[in-house]
């Protein structure tokens, strides 16, 4: 039997992280890659300061039984855990359902997740020749591609979304990886601007200033069938 999840971190209730539901996030402990721009810094350890049980948060489900909509995991990257698989079935025998937030890190283990998912927030972070600029790990682009293919081969439900820091994003970048996107079938795509807030690399520019981009925008907007620009 596999150890109990080991939860970093939850969000009690959201409107924002699974579309058209009221959701509470949880946040797997552990993360295989350095994005610079990682946001969630202190969920990168393999153990957490601020850990809760996952007994505790199953407790808590219990209680939200007809209240809430959907649990939603994300990380750190939740695929990382044997017991993700687990835990996304319980949640579900709760009456949830399932989220997934992952940049499928390892292919393998995130095609197993997704069979435990009913949506999926996939992030592509750059195309697989300029990931390792933001993850700082070798061979991390073939990984985050390889499970892109997986999650369009498995129709469940996805958003893929790409986080853009500009001291690492090239518009010009931005555009291709879009129509790579775009030839693969992907029909929802976001691109979020980075929170420049807190930060995995404290040597990267605390501001990701680029000149309005409105062409951009309007092409992306015109490949996919849903895009958004998000803050
Ligand atoms: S942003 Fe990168 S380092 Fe941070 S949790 Fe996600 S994949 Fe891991």
């Amino acid at each position: 039997m596999s150890r109990p999840l080991r939860v970093g971190g939850m969000v009690p209730l959201t409107t924002l992280d699974y579309p058209g539901k009221l959701a509470c996030v949880v946040f797997c402990q552990g993360c295989a890659w350095r994005c610079r721009y990682c946001h969630n810094p202190q969920l990168i350890a393999p153990r957490g300061s601020d850990e809760l049980e996952w007994s505790q948060v199953l407790a808590f489900l219990q209680r939200r039984q007809g209240l809430l909509e959907a649990v939603v995991f994300s990380g750190g990257e939740p695929t990382l855990q044997d017991s993700l698989r687990g835990a996304m079935e319980e949640v579900r025998a709760l009456g949830f359902q399932v989220g997934l937030h992952s940049a499928g890190i390892k292919p393998a283990a995130f095609a197993k997740a997704l069979s435990g998912a009913d949506w999926v927030g996939f992030d592509v972070k750059a195309l697989a020749e300029d990931c390792q600029a933001i993850t700082r790990v070798v061979g991390s682009g073939a990984a985050n591609w390889r499970s892109l293919e997986h999650l369009l081969a498995s129709g469940v439900e996805y958003e893929c979304r790409t986080t853009v820091h500009w001291h690492l994003f090239e518009p010009e970048r931005l555009l291709i990886l879009a129509r790579r996107l775009h030839r693969l079938g992907v029909r929802r795509f976001a691109v979020q601007r980075v929170r420049t807030a807190r930060m995995l690399d404290p040597q990267l520019p605390g501001i990701s200033l680029q000149a309005s981009l409105p062409e951009l925008w309007q092409t992306l907007g015109e490949l996919f069938a849903e895009f958004v620009l998000r803050d």
